[in-house]
């Protein structure tokens, strides 16, 4: 690991006085579970780092507005994923985060540094004499023509098909959140599912917040989807393992026939995915187990497989197919 300068921030607006000054090559840094990781593989290698764990205001949760429910982004993962409104009303949210890492990991990750999670692509991670275009830009991609097992089939290029890898993004998507974030030019509303861009020719470029943007919390609309709502992953092994795919849904039924619903795959793309044609096609169909096959098709169309990931197609329709089936039970107890 290299030196570093290192400042402890105890409001918004100073973290982000301090972070400009310091320039390109500075990160905030909050619960330090990606970051640090990354600095001890020489991943990121930044200058300076502007400690934000300090700042309070940030740290607050507030899930009993009728509005909407409001996160700070310094929330700790375990404590928003253990509040009871969230779990009774909004069990997809909860679950997302629940099933994202281990308790450890839940207790030192905050809720807004888990959206900008960066990818666990082993020949990103693993470095030289890796080709890598996200961590060197204009070396190539080493997983096209390796081993991509666990890579990206929807939202590639042929720069880059790594995965995006968190959990609770993809149920934030699901319902429509989004973040506000502080930077040298005031605050600004982006919406969860416009946050992460796809890689074209600039993986490197993984978000569309500027260095020196804070995020300050994370605002969820209210809505009467939450109840029938789930956060369903599939993975190698049952625990602390990132998704092989993850679905979000969230559905509203009259009687047995669909008449909202909200579906969000995780794992599968190079960001978090919200299946909105997928979503449509369900509306106004029964919600049985072939029509949730066929949505959860749907949601996957214009996969692209690559050498040795293809049967995670199948696996994404399915894991979408068994997460509308575990809300439809859930929406009959509503
Ligand atoms: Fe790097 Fe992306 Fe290729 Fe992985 S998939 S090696 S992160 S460019």
């Amino acid at each position: 690991m290299r030196p570093f300068a290192y400042t402890k921030a105890t409001t918004p607006s100073e973290a982000v006085q301090a972070i400009t000054s310091a320039g390109h090559g500075t990160r905030f840094l909050s619960g330090g579970t990606t970051l640090f990781d990354l600095m001890k593989l020489n991943v990121e290698t930044p200058a300076a780092i502007v400690d934000v764990n300090a700042i309070d205001e940030l740290s607050d949760f507030d899930t009993s507005g009728s509005d909407e429910l409001v996160f700070g982004a310094l929330a700790r993962m375990s404590d928003v994923a253990a509040d009871a409104r969230l779990i009774h009303e909004y069990p997809a949210l909860s679950e997302s985060l629940w099933r994202a890492a281990s308790q450890q990991l839940r207790n030192m990750a905050s809720v807004g540094g888990n959206l900008l999670q960066r990818t666990r692509c082993e020949y990103f991670r693993n470095g030289e004499p890796f080709a890598c275009n996200k961590r060197k830009p204009g070396s190539g991609c080493a997983a096209i023509d390796g081993i991509d097992r666990g890579h990206a089939v929807l939202g590639g290029s042929s720069s880059c098909i790594a995965t995006y890898p968190g959990d609770w993004a993809i149920a934030l998507v699901a319902f429509d959140a989004v973040i506000d974030v502080l930077g040298p030019k005031g605050t600004r509303t982006i919406p969860v599912e416009q946050l992460h861009r796809e890689p074209g020719d600039t993986p490197h470029i993984e978000h569309v917040l500027e260095h020196d943007e804070l995020i300050l919390r994370i605002r969820v609309p209210t809505t009467s989807l939450g109840r029938a709502s789930t956060f369903h992953k599939i993975r190698d092994r049952e625990s602390y393992a990132f998704a092989l795919a993850s679905a979000a849904v969230a559905i509203e039924l009259a009687g047995d026939m669909v008449k909202n619903a909200r579906i969000a795959i995780g794992g599968l793309a190079t960001r978090p995915w919200r299946a909105h044609a997928a979503e449509t096609e369900l509306v106004g169909k029964r919600l049985t187990e072939d029509s949730a096959l066929i949505t959860g098709r749907a949601a996957l169309d214009g996969a692209k497989p690559g050498r040795s990931n293809g049967f995670r197609i199948e696996l994404g329709a399915r894991t979408v197919a068994d997460a509308l089936m575990i809300a439809k039970q859930r929406a009959m107890h509503v």
